[in-house]
């Protein structure tokens, strides 16, 4: 078999980039291991648009979030929820109410409270919070619409895929009995590990999410106070997260899971119970300056990565795609905070 692309990994990465490149008449064929090791399918998919300490807004963000609104919504997987920050002291009221003066935070909050129990009676908000306008992502139902499509289109392959196999030539790379006009790195967090992209400054991060039963009476917003809690309804809920930068595995932990519990209950006002339903484990593809790593290897042409997309992917993951889709097929620079030529390999 022939095909213009060969891309490793079916994460949101891989998908995305999947989808652009036949969009834009190219064939592909992806190989991917199960998701054995996809931070996809652990992650709640959020899209916050003030995060850290800092309550601060991310460069970009405008630009990032409207498109990954437009291509998520026609993807079926973009669900628009008001994300409520509880501030955790005076100085963190003081930033938020701060933002409401910036024009370009403006947008992404509807209200700022000063009490607790302003917008719910049930909640532990001391020092009052900030309402944004957010969203979150279903992506184990992106990830299984789009192996659906490469699988009838004969377009996926099941396999863990070792970059020894893959033979490059001027031409291209040859992979089992597959020939490809160039090879797309998009499997997460393993190029820090093996591969031809080792080099760049990755800094992967392990993190752990858990789904619950609760009997806490259902809310219409995200929860987020250092971790989060994602109401999925009928009791059910979502709750991480941790950083964890050693044990880089998909193995959880009793004592993430002791804490995530204890965090969530800790976010209401009364005794709530808790059963849990799921506990995962995934690594984020962190990177040092916190920009996706996009472009082509500087010693080989036809070997290229589309990953690097960190704790926010499914905001960078839309738009980026598209660019690195414009990149390999008409040859359109990238943006250069982003394209991996920004570090050179040692030596
Ligand atoms: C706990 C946690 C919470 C998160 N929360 C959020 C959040 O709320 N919002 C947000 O935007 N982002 C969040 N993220 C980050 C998000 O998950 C990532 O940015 C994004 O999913 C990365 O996608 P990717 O396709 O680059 O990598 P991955 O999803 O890891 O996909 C890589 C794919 O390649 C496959 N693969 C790897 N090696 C091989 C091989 N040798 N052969 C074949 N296949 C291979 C893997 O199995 C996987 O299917 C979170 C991550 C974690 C771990």
């Amino acid at each position: 078999m022939q095909v213009d692309f060969l891309i490793v990994g079916q994460g949101l990465a891989g998908s995305l980039l999947a989808r652009e490149l036949r969009r834009r008449g190219r064939t592909v064929h992806v190989v991917d291991d199960g998701w054995k090791s996809a931070s996809s399918q652990v992650a709640a998919g959020l899209m916050t648009p003030l995060t850290g300490r800092r309550f601060t807004l991310t460069k970009d963000y405008p630009e990032l979030f409207a498109a990954a609104q437009a291509k998520l919504t026609e993807l079926g997987v973009f669900r628009p929820i008001k994300v409520y920050r509880m501030f955790v002291d005076d100085e963190q009221r003081a930033k938020g109410l701060k933002r409401t003066e910036c024009t370009s935070c403006q947008p992404f909050i509807a209200r700022v409270t000063s009490a607790r129990g302003e917008l719910d009676a049930g909640l532990t908000d001391a020092f009052g919070g900030a309402l944004m306008n957010g969203a979150w992502v279903d992506l184990p139902k992106l990830l299984a619409d789009v192996r659906a499509e490469l699988l009838a289109a004969g377009n996926l392959t099941e396999a863990a895929f070792d970059p020894a196999e893959a033979a490059l030539f001027a031409e291209g790379v040859r992979w089992r009995t597959l020939r490809a006009g160039a090879i797309i790195y998009c499997d997460g967090y393993k190029s820090a590990l093996r591969g031809p992209f080792t080099y760049l400054p990755w800094q992967p991060a392990k993190g752990e999410a858990l789904t619950l039963r609760s009997d806490v009476p259902d809310k219409s917003f995200i929860l987020n106070r250092e971790g989060w809690a994602l109401p999925l309804g009928q009791g059910v809920w979502r709750t991480g997260t941790n950083w964890q930068w050693d044990q880089l595995d998909e193995i959880p932990t009793e004592p993430q899971k002791e804490k995530l519990i204890r965090r969530f209950r800790s976010y209401f006002g009364q005794d709530v119970s808790v059963e849990v339903a799921a506990h995962v484990a995934g690594v984020r593809p962190c990177t040092s300056d916190n920009h996706p790593f996009m472009g082509t290897h500087p010693q080989q042409p036809r070997t290229h990565l589309f990953g690097g997309l960190g704790p926010r992917g499914t905001v960078w993951a839309p738009l980026m795609a598209e660019e690195m889709g414009a990149y390999l097929c008409e040859g359109t620079p990238l943006r250069p905070e982003c394209n991996l030529s920004r570090f050179a390999p040692a030596g």
